[in-house]
């Protein structure tokens, strides 16, 4: 599989007017987006992830490390650019115009005119299900409708790479169905996306691989599999009396679901399965099934993030 975004290293200061007042927003981050996937870029906020946009996009220029882009150095070059489509966190548009007329002034921002343009504003409207609506007023459309409106914008030049900021924050369900629906789509006809979020459930929806950062340092990356899989199982077991229930959690298992009479109950990683079945058995309570437990993405995020800052509190309570 190959890479068509990569950074080794990568490093940004934001220079105060004393050293004491830098900012260190990126630390020697190093990551790699393949070709066809969503990555799905994570962290709080004040983590990084918008700065990493901005030296992707040659916006800002890093104090240390690498970058390449379809295998390229130069990132700002012409062929770059035109591969890159880019999606800013709650992008605005003047909301005097049509959604049709927002589109004809990006494209010829990339140069794009004539029945060029036109037959490429007609393709990126069907893309994204925004035939009929394209001279209607920006001011009429729903949330989802600018977003994707946004992403139209984002697809005019027919970019392989996708960068994305938050696209999926502040719409409803419904909106964030379809959009999700709309990304997936476009990774299946070949096209990368780099997504960045706060927001866990979108990103294990639709992510390929993952990447936490937290205070400019990537904590883990990996893929959803990779990240979620756990060395803890469930069990499920039945004539689970209310007495019994309390019994086993006093020996160390924890229930996390009972209805009528079946519990399902957690086995720690600090406890062998055959440990765990042996305490269900004394119980007399019937076995149903056994299984890998999967954590959520918001267990993992929550987990590392959190083991993130306590190691820092502890670095800044017993400084050297
Ligand atoms: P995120 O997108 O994850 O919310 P950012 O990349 O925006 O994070 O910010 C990372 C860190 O860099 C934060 O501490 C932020 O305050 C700081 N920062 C961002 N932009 C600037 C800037 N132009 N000047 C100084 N500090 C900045």
């Amino acid at each position: 599989m190959s890479a068509v975004i990569e950074t080794h290293d990568l490093t940004k200061v934001y220079k105060g007017i004393s050293k004491a007042q830098d900012v260190s927003a990126l630390t020697n981050l190093t990551i790699e987006v393949n070709e066809g996937e969503i990555f799905g870029y994570l962290g709080p906020n004040g983590s990084g992830k918008t700065t990493t946009i901005k030296l992707l996009l040659g916006l800002i220029f890093p104090t240390a490390g690498l970058m390449k882009i379809m295998g390229e150095s130069n990132i700002t070059s012409p062929m770059v650019r035109k591969n890159i489509g880019y999606l800013p966190e709650g992008a605005y548009y003047p909301d005097f115009l049509r959604g049709e007329e927002i589109l004809r002034y990006y494209g010829s921002l990339y140069g794009m005119k004539g029945a060029n343009l036109k037959r490429r504003i007609d393709e990126v409207l069907e893309i994204v299900g925004m035939t009929r609506a394209r001279n209607r007023l920006i001011r009429g459309y729903s949330k989802g409708m600018r977003q994707r409106i946004g992403l139209a914008q984002a697809l005019l030049s027919d970019p392989g790479i996708l960068i994305l900021d938050e696209p999926t924050t502040g719409l409803d369900p419904v909106a964030r169905k379809e959009i999700r629906d709309l990304l997936i789509q476009l990774r299946d006809q070949g096209k990368s996306l780099l997504i960045s979020s706060h927001e866990l459930l979108e990103v294990e929806l639709i992510s390929d691989r993952v990447g936490i950062l937290f205070e400019g340092v990537l904590q883990t990356s990996g893929t959803i599999n990779e990240l979620l899989a756990s060395r803890e199982f469930t069990i499920n077991a039945e004539a689970a009396a209310p007495e019994a229930i309390q019994q086993v959690r006093e020996a160390g298992l924890s229930p996390e679901d009972s209805v009528a009479g079946s519990v399902v109950l957690r086995v720690p990683e600090t406890m062998s399965l055959y440990d765990a079945l042996e305490i269900c058995k004394s119980r007399n309570m019937k076995i149903v099934s056994v299984a890998p437990r999967r954590e959520t993405l918001e267990e993992v995020f929550v987990r590392v993030v959190g083991s993130a800052a306590k190691g820092k509190e502890h670095i800044e309570e017993n400084p050297k």
